[in-house]
Parts: C-alpha cells; sequence; structure tokens
C-alpha cells in the first residue's frame, strides 16, 4: 500500500501557508457539528447545497461505490467546476488539500478537500483514486457496452438532480470522479479497476462559497467490472454536512 499523494502535494503543490490553513481544518474534524445526513441509494442522483465554510463528508457507508460529483456556485450556478483548469493547478488525480477549481471569466476555488482516508493499493500499476479528467457515463456509452436503452446513467442523473435548482441539462459540463481507480496504461489508455475505498473510509470538501453539489452514484458501481456486465456491484453513499467552525480565507 503506499500513500504518496499527501506528501506530493505538501512538497510541490499548495504554498505553505494555505496548506497550514487547511491543515488546521484536517486536524479541527473531531470538532465539526453535524448539521444533516443522508443516504443517496445506487445508480441514483441527488443535488444539495451547503454553505461556505461548511463541509460535505462523502461515507463509503456500505462498501467501494464511485460518485460523479459536480459543483457549482450556488450564487451564481453559471460558475461552475472546470476540470480543465483543475487538472492543471492540481494534478489529474485529486486528494487531501486539492482545490477545485470554477471556470473563467471568475476562476476561483469553489472547493477544497480537507481529507481523504482512502490508500491506494499500486500494485496494478500506476493508479490513484478521485481523477478530474474523465467525464460522466451516459446512455450512449451504456447502449453502446449493452445493447439496451433506458439503462440508469450519471449524465440523466446529474440532470435530474439539478433540475430542481432551476438548471437545465446544459449546466451539466466536467466532474469529479470520487472514489474512482483509475489507472494509465503502457498504451496511453485510462483504465478503472476496483476501487480501493473501504467501508468507514471518507472524503471531506470544504465550501469556498455557497455551493450546489451534485452527486450520481455511478451506476458502475465500485468500477471492478465491465459496462456491459449484468451484474455491477453499487452500493449507497451516505453524505454528512458538518459545520466546520472555519470560514474560507481568499488563497486565489
Ligand atoms: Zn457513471
Amino acid at each position: 500500500m503506499m500513500r504518496d499523494a499527501l506528501d506530493f502535494r505538501r512538497k510541490f503543490i499548495t504554498p505553505q501557508l494555505m496548506l497550514e490553513f487547511y491543515a488546521g481544518i484536517r486536524a479541527a474534524k473531531d470538532r465539526y457539528s453535524l448539521i444533516s445526513q443522508f443516504e443517496i441509494p445506487p445508480a441514483t442522483g441527488l443535488a444539495f447545497k451547503i454553505g461556505r465554510g461548511q463541509i460535505a463528508r462523502f461515507n463509503i457507508s456500505h462498501g467501494p461505490q464511485i460518485v460523479d460529483l459536480d459543483i457549482f456556485n450556488a450564487q451564481d450556478p453559471r460558475q461552475r467546476l472546470w476540470a480543465n483548469h483543475t487538472m492543471n493547478s492540481e494534478g489529474f488525480w485529486l486528494s487531501t488539500f486539492s482545490r477545485l477549481w470554477s471556470n473563467l471569466p471568475n476562476s476561483r476555488p469553489l472547493a477544497t478537500i480537507v481529507e481523504d482516508t482512502v490508500e491506494t493499493d499500486q500494485s496494478c500499476g500506476p493508479a490513484r483514486h478521485h481523477h478530474i479528467f474523465g467525464g460522466h457515463c451516459n446512455p450512449q456509452e451504456w447502449y453502446r457496452a449493452t445493447g439496451k436503452r433506458g439503462l440508469p446513467n450519471c449524465y440523466e442523473n446529474l440532470c435530474a438532480s439539478v433540475a430542481p435548482f432551476g438548471l437545465s441539462p446544459d449546466a451539466i459540463h466536467d466532474n469529479l470522479n470520487l472514489f474512482q481507480k483509475t489507472l494509465l496504461t503502457n498504451d496511453g489508455m485510462l483504465r478503472t479497476v476496483r476501487s480501493d475505498a473501504r467501508v468507514g473510509d471518507f472524503v471531506d470538501f470544504f465550501a469556498e462559497t455557497d455551493v450546489l453539489l451534485a452527486a450520481a452514484l455511478c451506476p458502475r458501481g465500485s468500477g471492478g467490472t465491465e459496462l456491459s456486465d449484468p451484474d455491477q456491484e453499487r452500493y449507497p453513499v451516505t453524505v454528512q454536512v458538518f459545520q466546520s467552525g472555519f470560514l474560507p480565507t481568499p488563497f486565489e
């Protein structure tokens, strides 16, 4: 087992002052106060708002489960997660102290990961979790894999989840592939393998402003099976929202 992502960020990416601020939040996690808790069923989507300074914790409560996570500024949803810039600034795979950036013209951090307990087993190759350069599964992809129409998929679940907030499908662009384990193969392909996330693992997102989070629990479940497999290993995910006791500072 290797856990070098945090050391990498410490050395090369996050400036010291910023690191100390987020490390302080992380160190206070036993003192966060719980605001709400709910479960998202497998192969469904749900969107919810949290305020600036609050934490959304995505818990692996039943078994390894990929979550496609989209983020919007709740005050102005035209400001949304921008995967390209996040990848350029933070790396291909995100972890503790990674920041999730919005699109132009007001590119700004929407949320920062302040804890990621998932440990990656790299015995299968140079794999990591939580990549930012993937998209979301969609009706066409499932049809090509199975020959069936009408199967649940992350794109339609994300679209449905944001509809109650007045957003059309046009709002759905980039997302984080939370808990998904991927590796780059020698021929340059990105391959998904079964997530190493275990029951009890979680990832904490600190809201840098009021945000709308849209989460789709991928029908591909743990990622351990191909799309064409009729039996996908799927689990619910438990979300907790906390008051962190901290307010964002303008590291931009
Ligand atoms: Zn999916």
